[in-house]
């Protein structure tokens, strides 16, 4: 029984590659210390694979950035943009690669990125490759070849990962002229065979190919396509072991498609689709030559694997095909979760007993090798002692009291259809809210922080550190706040908001106050480039104790007589941003979640808050990746926004945002959330987001962004004007709300100031209209 991996993380384990990078880029590191800094990650962690026992170890997953800008480099796809940039500079492969990656700004050039976009449903975020009709393709980049034969020469057994050519092709986008992306094919798969020649020159025995979007609803052309490549491969490389990486969903309606093709190892992801192993099993696999690589380990969340659960499904496929033609891995690479748990020392963050339910990546690779172990003929005696204790942990986790709270779950369970709607449709309460808000046309307000200033920064590291008390922290916190509420209303906007100056970031803040969440030290994935997440982790049923936010809102609130907008984090994106736990259902997590905002809101509107926002940037973002999937998945997410929001009086009006680029097939689900007024990021696509709500008359208020927040850039009146008449000419005037894209928290007071004293100055135009 073979053990192998997909991938491992890139980072290194203390972000060693994230401090290389910007380093470098700022000019304090050479080109040649920071290709030994990811030499040496890249050691390490073959290392530390071998040495844990994998049998086949991947290479060419290491990246400066992300692998699928390493694909386009290695197949020559650079934008025109880039060619006289990269000739006249005489820049070397990696700095051309940084410049794709993130725009060239000097010695006189102002060239933009490409654009990036996330990983299917992960929280990476690649680089879009672009097409143009006709795109050529040449064998550019030798990276491939290059860490295929480091790896080589230091002894380890490898197998060079490859994104393959339809996955590629699917994920670029197209520029100019239309054209159907698969029509490139022709152009490209002579450069995947190039690269492949070279490394069989090489003296390369196995080769993954990543085919995620087989994950995805796919047409026959598309699955053509694929017979067409890895026949061509196949063909040309008859000796050539080829292992198909397919994960985060089922093949679904692509699985006869993926058992026809001339490969010899297909991957199948048991976590995300363990029913997917019977759906295999009962084709009649056992007559074919095909290994099957069972992804049990999940690659995706950072929970110990449960090993009665994963024997279960080796077994299955042991009896079936024989033991000679299985293979252990994770579910996917291991690129989504944290490196090592042995980092984690911090009792008082992460328990000890909670720290023993969990694995990051270097514990998923020994349990890989531990399954293979416990499945062979005879076990080792250390495996079986482990195989006790993994029972042990589980059973452990099963009756925690730490994390199993009756009275939670049963409160989630009683929530009544009455729990999910206001007393009074929209227009009733619309009209009771004017009355109590006397809110102008056009009313202006932003979207909660304020800039995040390394001043602001620092207390709270004091604070942590223990070089501010808590008093000391608080007062500084008021002060900015006040400050800002003075400010606010000197400029005349209607609808103040705190500034969210105490919150670190807005899942972790509310996080820190809930019950049922812990915390890494060093639980950090990589979410793009050198940045870098550490998402909460939700390990046990979900309690608030006492009032979040209440304290500055209320402060807030108290130095003004015009309305601050309570400012919260809804259900859906405080799940989406963690790593949630599995022994229960998603919905139901979220469900609980939903009932602890839910109280939070209503101690703001005891507390005469009349405005409360709940944030949902993520709502689009769990959306499955298979359409079957979707209307499901709505339904609870939804219902946990309405359940949090639901409970308050109809002059309460309730805010949403949401910072997305894509409204068109959730419009329905959107409108079901009937929050009172939901703003939303507009201005860098001028505006064409509102379409959605257009055509489909949706009734509530908008207010879509007049400005992007993302650019230090400070717009003008005039062009929000222009925007705003854009925004009236789809969506009645009496529904429009004035404000910015998103949080301010990104950029600096100067540019803050100017921006919303012109946006003040739109909306007062606008209504003398
Ligand atoms: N209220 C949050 C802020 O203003 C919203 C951030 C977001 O949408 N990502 O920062
Ligand atoms: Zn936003």
């Amino acid at each position: 029984m073979i053990t192998h991996n997909l991938g491992y993380p890139r980072i290194g384990s203390r972000r060693e590659l994230k401090k290389a990078c910007e380093q470098y880029w700022s000019g304090r590191m050479t080109a040649h210390e920071l290709h030994q800094v990811a030499k040496s990650i890249r050691q390490e962690n073959w290392q530390l694979q071998q040495k844990a026992g994998i049998d086949l170890l991947p290479c060419n997953d290491f990246s400066f950035y992300d692998h699928v800008l390493d694909t386009t480099l290695m197949v020559g796809a650079i934008p025109e943009r880039y060619h006289a940039l990269a000739a006249e500079q005489q820049l070397t492969e990696t700095d051309l690669m940084f410049a794709m990656a993130r725009g060239y700004q000097k010695n006189g050039y102002d060239i933009t990125a490409m654009e990036m976009t996330k990983w299917f449903d992960t929280n990476y975020h690649y680089i879009v490759p672009e097409f143009t009709a006709n795109q050529r393709f040449s064998f550019f980049s030798d990276k491939i070849i290059k860490e295929f034969n480091e790896a080589k020469r230091q002894g380890f057994s490898v197998k060079p990962v490859l994104l393959g050519p339809i996955s590629f092709l699917l994920l670029g986008k197209k520029r100019g002229k239309d054209f159907h992306k698969l029509d490139l094919i022709n152009n490209l798969l002579p450069v995947y065979l190039e690269v492949l020649k070279t490394l069989d020159n090489n003296g390369v025995h196995y080769i993954q190919f990543d085919e995620p979007c087989l994950s995805l609803d796919l047409g026959d052309k598309e699955r053509s396509a694929l017979v067409k490549v890895y026949d061509a491969i196949q063909k040309a490389f008859p000796y050539l072991h080829i292992i198909l990486g397919g994960y985060f969903e089922c093949y679904g309606n692509n699985l006869a498609t993926v058992l026809s093709l001339p490969i010899q190892t297909i991957h199948i992801d048991l976590i995300r689709c363990p029913l997917q192993l019977d759906d295999i099993l009962a084709t009649g696999i056992a007559k074919k030559r095909i290994n099957l690589s069972l992804g049990v380990v999940d690659g995706r969340n950072v929970w110990k694997n449960d090993f009665d659960e994963s024997l279960k499904l080796i077994n299955k496929a042991m009896d079936a095909v024989g033991s000679e033609r299985v293979w252990i891995a994770p579910s996917c690479s291991l690129l989504h979760v944290p490196n090592d748990l042995e980092l984690e020392t911090d009792e008082q963050s992460l328990p000890l007993m909670v720290k023993d339910w969990m694995a990051f990546a270097r514990q998923k690779i020994g349990e890989v090798v531990l399954l293979a172990n416990l499945a062979s003929e005879s076990p080792s005696d250390e495996a079986l002692h482990q195989f006790e204790q993994n029972r042990q942990s589980m059973n452990n986790r099963r009756i925690s009291s730490f994390i199993h709270k009756q009275s939670v779950k049963e409160r989630a369970r009683s929530v009544a259809e009455r729990d999910t709607y206001r007393d009074s449709v929209f227009q009733e309460r619309k009209k009771k809210q004017n009355e109590a808000l006397h809110l102008p046309l056009f009313p202006t307000t932003t979207i909660g922080s304020f800039p995040q200033t390394s001043e602001v920064r620092t207390w709270r590291s004091k604070w942590k550190k223990g070089e501010l008390k808590i008093e000391e922290y608080d007062a500084l916190l008021k002060e900015a706040t006040k400050n800002s509420i003075e400010w606010q209303e000197n400029i005349g906007i209607d609808v103040l908001v705190h500034g969210e100056f105490e919150r670190n970031d807005m899942v972790e803040y509310f996080g820190e106050q809930l019950e049922g969440f812990v915390f890494t030290q060093h639980g950090w994935v990589q979410s793009y480039g050198s940045r870098c997440v550490k998402p909460p982790i939700i390990v046990g049923d979900v309690e608030r104790k006492a009032p979040m936010t209440l304290d500055y809102t209320q402060y807030a609130q108290s130095l003004t007589v015009k309305p601050v907008k309570g400012m919260l984090t809804g259900p859906v994106t405080i799940l989406q941003w963690s790593f949630v736990r599995n022994d229960q259902p998603r919905s139901e997590t979220c469900l609980q979640i939903a009932l602890a905002v839910r109280d939070e809101v209503a101690d703001l509107e005891k507390a005469g808050i009349q405005i409360i926002q709940i944030d949902e940037p993520a709502i689009r973002e769990g959306l499955p990746l298979r359409k079957e999937n979707r209307e499901a998945y709505l339904d609870w997410a939804i219902k946990a926004f309405k359940v949090s929001s639901s409970g308050v009086k109809d002059e309460t009006q309730i805010h949403t945002h949401m910072c997305y680029a894509e409204f068109n097939d959730i419009i329905e689900s959107i409108a079901k959330m009937d929050a009172d007024v939901i703003t939303i990021e507009t201005s860098r696509s001028q505006m064409e987001l509102l379409d959605a709500f257009a055509v489909f008359n949706y009734p509530n208020d908008i207010g879509p962004g007049v400005y992007d927040i993302h650019s230090p850039r400070v717009p003008s009146k005039e062009e929000m004007i222009q925007l705003m008449q854009k925004a009236m000419s789809v969506i009645p005037l009496q529904q429009l709300w004035v404000n910015p894209d998103c949080g301010l928290k990104t950029r600096n007071w100067d540019e803050t100031k100017l921006a919303l004293q012109e946006m003040v100055e739109a909306a007062r135009y606008l209504r003398a209209l």
